[in-house]
Parts: structure tokens; C-alpha cells; sequence
């Protein structure tokens, strides 16, 4: 297992549409290339993380995002690890789901979007298996986060222009970064 290092904007290869992984290239070394991603998103912390966030151009990603509970106000995580290689979103629910958005390789910024409350998924997994999944609420919010990345879409791409270059402008400045963790205390929101 390593962490590996997380590409930050405006890093390249964030732009960048991933291929995706070849019948030749499931199995062992790919399972401990997820797995070392998957250490990197729990380190980081993150519940989601692309494999271009980690300048690896193939379409797979890794996530965490079980459902929160808030039985008694308090929010809980299970821990279910999904290991995700070539996905395809086949279907999609008009209802919309709205979810203030973070990111890990777009440090301090958060901004609210709306996507598919529930979207059906096909898949493989790092041995190559065939899935066939529906996705709900938060975790399908982090799963549609990811396959942006998989076609070299970040957050900010889909913020307004201002918002972007505001933030291009701080991230220029060296001022992104430098006072870490006090501002990230008012957005619940875990960076996907
Ligand atoms: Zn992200």
C-alpha cells in the first residue's frame, strides 16, 4: 500500500478524458493500484477519488460514501469501500439531488450543484466482474463527482466564471493552501 500524491488545479492532467482500462489490465496490478488509491482518499480525507486525481488517465475511481444517518443528529459513516472500473451510467432519475460539493484536488472551494438523485451504473471491478448497481442520494452525488473527473471536468469548470477565476487567482497568489482547515470547519461536506 502508499499514498500517492493527489494533483491539484490547475494541474494538466485534470483536463484531460481518461481511457478506459483494457481486458488485459484487470487483475493483480490493478487491484493494488485501487487499493493504493483508496488509501490515499481515506488519508487524505476524502470519501471519493478519481484515478486523474492521482495522474493515472484510466477510467476507475474509488469511494466511500455510504449513506449518512442522522438518527440522533449525529452523522454516521459506515465503512464500504467500492472499487469502480469503466462506469457507465445507463439510467438516470429526473429527480434531482442538490449537495454542496468539495474536492480534493481543488482545495478550499465548495459550491452547490444538482444532479440525479439515483443513477443505475454498470461497472467491473479490479478482477474485471460485471455489476450492475443503482446509486442513491449522497453516494450517487460522489459517484458523478468522480466520472466528471474521468472526462477531465472539475468542480470549478462547472462554477461560474467569476467563482473560477477568483479562484485560479488565489491559487496563482500561493494563498490556497497556506491557512489550512479553519475555513473548511463551516462546510459539513466531505471533499470528494
Ligand atoms: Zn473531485
Amino acid at each position: 500500500m502508499a499514498i500517492l500524491p493527489i494533483l491539484t488545479v490547475p494541474h494538466p492532467l485534470l483536463l484531460q478524458k481518461a481511457r478506459p482500462v483494457r481486458e488485459d489490465e484487470f487483475g493483480e496490478a490493478l487491484a493494488k493500484r485501487l487499493s493504493d488509491m483508496a488509501e490515499t482518499m481515506y488519508a487524505a480525507p476524502g470519501v471519493g477519488l478519481a484515478a486523474p486525481q492521482v495522474g493515472d488517465l484510466r477510467r476507475m475511481l474509488v469511494m466511500d460514501a455510504t449513506e449518512e444517518k442522522e438518527d440522533d443528529g449525529r452523522r454516521e459513516q459506515a465503512k464500504h469501500l467500492q472499487l469502480v472500473v469503466n462506469p457507465e451510467i445507463v439510467e438516470r432519475s429526473r429527480d434531482k439531488i442538490r449537495w454542496e460539493e468539495g474536492c480534493l484536488s481543488v482545495p478550499e472551494f465548495w459550491e452547490f450543484f444538482e444532479r440525479p438523485r439515483r443513477v443505475r451504473v454498470k461497472y467491473r471491478d479490479a478482477l474485471g466482474a460485471h455489476h450492475d448497481e443503482w446509486f442513491e442520494g449522497f453516494p450517487a452525488v460522489v459517484l458523478q463527482h468522480e466520472m466528471d473527473h474521468l472526462e477531465g471536468v472539475v468542480i470549478i469548470d462547472k462554477a461560474s466564471r467569476l467563482k473560477r477565476s477568483r479562484y485560479l487567482k488565489k491559487v496563482k497568489k500561493g494563498v490556497i493552501g497556506a491557512e489550512s482547515g479553519a475555513e473548511d470547519d463551516e462546510h459539513e461536506g466531505a471533499s470528494l
